[in-house]
């Protein structure tokens, strides 16, 4: 009898009570369609994009639009006032592009470019790299660029005048932590190497490293080991991409070959042998005269300017032999408008050596060349008052008086230094035979 209490369902829909609880609701709806409507939210993917480090507009490379639209930059990873523009380099991007696309004149890139000319950064702009670009809100001016390399490493270009930038590099040191990495052959060193942990930049040193010792694809054998002490910089907890190879022990079934970094960058075998041969302080045959020392204010002879000059000028007649000063492997062959032709060598990691104003390169990138290979002949190209070559040495990537640094000249460690080299040594196999994990340096 209770059952018939209850009314049936359809009535209970009826009731005005509940219909008054639904009108809001109903109201609510409509106008949320209405609202969405008209913002075409439902034409968009349901899921929001996320958002990228590089703002939305700024994925597409540079040239220019199919249809020649400029899009202006968007605001999307952080609201920016529109004289301050972010770009983040993308695989592919050219700088004239860029400006191009920030309507910032190739008049404009051309002084960037000259303000460079003693770093060549913007040459090597990697994926993930970013320019900061900031304008006179007023004229549109460009007044400053920023170039941010990794944590560590920031470049300003700056305004002086009508027609110049200057360049400051902003270096913030890092913490180093070093780690063993060890693995076992299987396939060749290189594929085992990357597969223990190494990046292939790592696995190329050491590759280098025993270039004259060990014929890697004959000599080493599935089954062979390897250990390796490696340091990595880190800034704010990210890593830099800078990296040392301070130890390397490669075990072939009867033998043992070791190689050891020392204080001069140099990499010795237990009895303090060099594993490469002695540098060249000079690149040429013969001495020529210097026209310009390295200097850290120096007096431009073009554009007058007090700049560094961050290597030595000798006059030469145009042709002449250029020869690679120490064992290494090609990392740029460039033709720079102010630069002119020019070849860049890393020597084992820590040293890097630029020839500029070539007439002709004779090597390509990634090869690997000999102490005193022709790798170039001088000229007069790019920003040159007369047929020179320009040459720099860099330790652990800055710049240093090629004439006066402290290289490795000789084929073994000094004698008073041995005990010094020995002790560093027995330290570097101890952590290879007891690696810890992660330690920090200094
Ligand atoms: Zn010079």
């Amino acid at each position: 009898m209770i059952e018939n209490f209850k009314p049936p369902r359809n009535q209970t829909q009826k009731q005005p009570p509940n219909l008054r609880w639904l009108w809001p609701l109903l109201l609510g709806l409509v106008v949320l369609i209405i609202s969405c409507l008209s913002q075409s939210c439902f034409k968009k993917a349901p899921v929001p994009e996320p958002i990228s480090a590089s703002p939305r507009c700024l994925e597409k490379p540079q040239s220019p639009d199919a249809d020649g639209q400029v899009q202006p930059p968007s605001p999307v990873a952080s609201p920016e006032p529109d004289h301050l523009f972010t770009w983040t380099i993308a695989s592919g991007d050219n700088l004239s592009a860029i400006f191009d696309h920030f309507e910032i004149s190739q008049g404009t890139l051309c002084q960037i470019v000259a303000a460079d000319e003693e770093l060549l950064a913007l040459d090597i702009l990697r994926p993930g790299n970013t320019l900061t670009f900031t304008l006179d809100e007023e004229t549109r001016q460009l007044l400053k660029m920023e170039l941010y390399v990794h944590p560590g490493k920031r470049i300003v270009y700056q305004r002086m005048d009508a027609d110049s930038f200057d360049f400051k590099e902003i270096l913030t040191p890092g913490d180093w932590f070093q780690q063993v990495i060890d693995g076992e052959i299987e396939g060749s060193f290189f594929i085992s190497a990357i597969n223990s942990g190494l990046s292939e930049q790592e696995s190329i040193i050491i590759t280098d490293i025993f270039k004259e010792k060990l014929n890697f694809s004959r000599d080493i054998r599935r089954g062979d080991c390897f250990q390796v002490v490696r340091s990595r910089e880190f800034v704010k907890g990210q890593f830099t991409g800078q990296s040392r190879i301070e130890a390397v022990r490669i075990i072939r079934r009867q033998r043992l070959h070791s190689a050891f970094l020392f204080e001069d960058g140099n990499y010795y075998d237990l009895k303090g042998q060099s594993l490469a041969r002695a540098f060249r302080r000079y690149p040429t045959k013969r001495h020529f005269r210097v026209s310009s020392h390295f200097s850290r204010a120096r007096r431009h002879p073009v554009t007058g300017r007090i700049s560094p000059h961050n290597g030595v000028d000798f006059v030469m007649p145009r042709g002449t032999s250029i020869l690679a000063t120490g064992d290494g492997r090609v990392t740029r062959v460039a033709n720079h408008p102010f630069a002119g032709r020019y070849v860049e060598i890393r020597h084992g990691g820590h040293y890097a050596t630029r020839y500029l104003h070539l007439s002709r390169i004779l090597v390509r990138r990634g090869q690997s060349v000999s102490r005193g290979q022709r790798i170039a002949l001088s000229g007069n190209t790019g920003r040159s008052t007369g047929p020179h070559l320009h040459f720099e040495l860099h330790v652990n990537n800055r710049p240093v008086n090629p004439l006066k640094a402290a290289i490795p000249l000789q084929a073994s460690v000094p004698q008073k230094k041995i005990n010094q080299f020995k002790e560093r040594a027995v330290e570097l196999i101890a952590l290879m035979e007891h690696p810890a994990k992660n330690l920090a340096l200094r």
